[in-house]
């Protein structure tokens, strides 16, 4: 337990209470301390449930958002997950919590800087189930590929082909589509590659830039 504990503790009995968050994801977020993935300037915010900058004109979402989607993902242990926009890591650390030892995090961020601070956060906190990739993620990461889950936390014009295809036959993506008001869909890959869509609601990100993205920030 860190000195912050008790924060975190309210930050997610307020979250289940406002918006129903499961045990296992609660559990999950209780353990990553947020405060340690925001820059110090915004430290004391840490547990406040809004975005905060994170620099490079980026952010780290609001708890509920990471909250929601990690519900939506319905991720399990073992699962293998590719993350586009890794920003500060914050998101990819409660998704290795919920995938344990035996799965993988693959996150991808743009911005180097903001790329290397994630590792080297992640590396503090002991998540060796999380690999920080620094590249465009709108092209997903084909090396790793196929993935059981893919989660996207900028938002893009259009769902990226690429991530339609390195997701697995079964598999579920959650990805913010539009412009400055984004829908939230949640995509499931049938058995046979057939693709169904399902809107949750309206959702605000930062933009995805890049091949399969917006070509610069809006
Ligand atoms: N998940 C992050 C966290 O926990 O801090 C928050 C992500 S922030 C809302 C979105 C991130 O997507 C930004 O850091 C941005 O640089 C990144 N991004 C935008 N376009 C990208 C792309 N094509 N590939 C990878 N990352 C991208």
């Amino acid at each position: 337990m860190d000195e912050r504990f008790e924060e975190r503790k309210r930050m997610v009995e307020r979250l289940k209470e406002e918006f129903g968050i499961s045990e296992r994801v609660a559990r999950a977020m209780l353990k990553v301390p947020r405060h340690l993935f925001v820059p110090p300037n915004y430290s004391r915010e840490a547990y406040a449930d809004y975005p905060l900058p994170i620099g490079y004109g980026q952010t780290i979402s609001a708890p509920h958002m990471v909250a929601i989607m990690c519900e939506l993902l319905d991720l399990l242990p073992g699962h293998r997950v590719l993350e586009v926009g890794g920003g500060s890591g914050y998101h990819s650390a409660v998704v290795a919590e919920l995938v344990g030892k035996s799965g993988k995090v693959i996150t991808i961020e743009r911005i180097p800087e903001l790329a290397e601070r994630a590792r080297k956060t992640l590396k503090s906190l002991g998540y060796d189930n999380v690999e920080v990739i620094i590249g465009d993620g709108s092209e997903g990461y084909v090396k790793e590929a196929p993935y059981d889950r893919i989660y996207v936390t900028a938002a893009s014009p259009k769902i990226p082909e690429p991530l339609i295809e390195q997701l697995k036959c079964g598999g579920k993506m959650v990805i913010p589509v539009g412009d400055t008001i984004q829908t939230l869909y949640v995509v499931e890959k049938d058995e046979k590659g057939r693709l169904k869509k399902k809107r949750w609601g309206s959702v605000r990100f930062v933009p995805l830039v890049g091949k399969y993205g917006f070509s610069s920030l809006f």
